[in-house]
């Protein structure tokens, strides 16, 4: 049983059917990242206008960011370029997948080398494939507003589609994805305010993951409560991503930082905030 019934207000712009229109479902993770089916909004709960902004202005930036872009290269979901394409043989293809990552001022490289063990006309081949981006402050806050999108849906995709917040076989009960307390998320992801910081995310990379089971194709997002604030753990195909729905602005960094402490995650962490930096937490 869903926890609450869509009331048709969207949970964007938190307007109403007199004031706008509700034709279309919202797809949390969105449709260009290779979800068709997976985690949707029914219609009613994110308005026309505000899916029209998010599938047009905000989601393709995530397809911008060349970590994302570079797995779902090697999962096959999409790969314009055939940069990942191999020929495959009915005895089987092996590969192995290796990826490095440089930051160097806002400047962020991602090499990959990706052999193909098998293929019918050679049987050996090595790839190297580098994918770079310049994260100037435009290009940190739209990926910022990208993966709060994702994460705030998903809370309203476990309240009006799944099954409330669980925590520890617990429910914790419904969040009110209405109250004011989430005015900060909408203010931010919505329309870009306030416009003078980039609200911090951190992200933490499991490559590692990636290069063992590199078929293994996994995605989804969890919420969280700690101390008084709603926090959500989002695996985009092993790019993670921890997002405080809930702190002011200036308590969001160092609330971000002691939850994630609490996660005990050992893989290096970057700060998208103003800049992109390895994150000086110890975890
Ligand atoms: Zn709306």
């Amino acid at each position: 049983m869903p926890a609450k019934s869509v009331v048709n207000k969207c949970i964007w712009c938190l307007e109403a059917p007199s004031s706008t229109t509700f034709n279309s479902e919202s797809h949390v993770l969105p449709e260009c990242l290779g979800n068709e089916y997976q985690q949707v909004l029914p219609k009613g709960i994110v308005c026309d206008k505000c899916n029209n902004y998010f599938g047009t202005k905000l989601e393709p930036k995530l397809i911008d960011e060349p970590i994302l872009d570079t797995i779902v290269g090697i999962l096959e979901l999409r790969d314009i370029d055939s940069q990942f394409t191999y020929n495959r043989s009915p005895s089987g293809i092996r590969r192995q997948v290796h990826m490095t990552t440089v930051i160097s001022a806002n400047k962020f490289t991602l090499t990959t080398q990706y052999e193909i063990d098998g293929q019918p006309d050679h049987l050996k081949e090595t790839r190297i494939i580098t994918r770079s981006k310049d994260y100037d402050k435009k290009a940190l806050a739209w990926l910022s507003r990208a993966v709060h999108k994702i994460a705030f849906e998903t809370v309203a995709h476990n309240e009006f589609v799944g099954t409330g917040i669980q925590y520890k076989n617990k429910t914790l009960g419904c969040l009110d994805v209405f109250h004011h307390r989430f005015n900060i998320i909408r203010d931010w992801v919505r329309y870009g305010k306030p416009q003078n910081m980039v609200r911090p995310v951190l992200r933490i990379q499991r490559f590692d993951e990636v290069e063992r089971k590199e078929q293994f194709v996994q995605w989804g997002g969890w919420t969280h409560h700690f101390r008084h604030g709603i926090y959500c753990k989002l695996n985009l195909f092993n790019d993670w991503y921890f997002i405080n729905l809930t702190s002011s602005p200036d308590a969001v960094e160092s609330d971000l930082v002691s939850w994630v402490q609490k996660q005990k995650v050992h893989n290096p962490v970057w700060m998208v905030g103003n800049k992109l930096q390895r994150s000086h937490m110890h975890c």
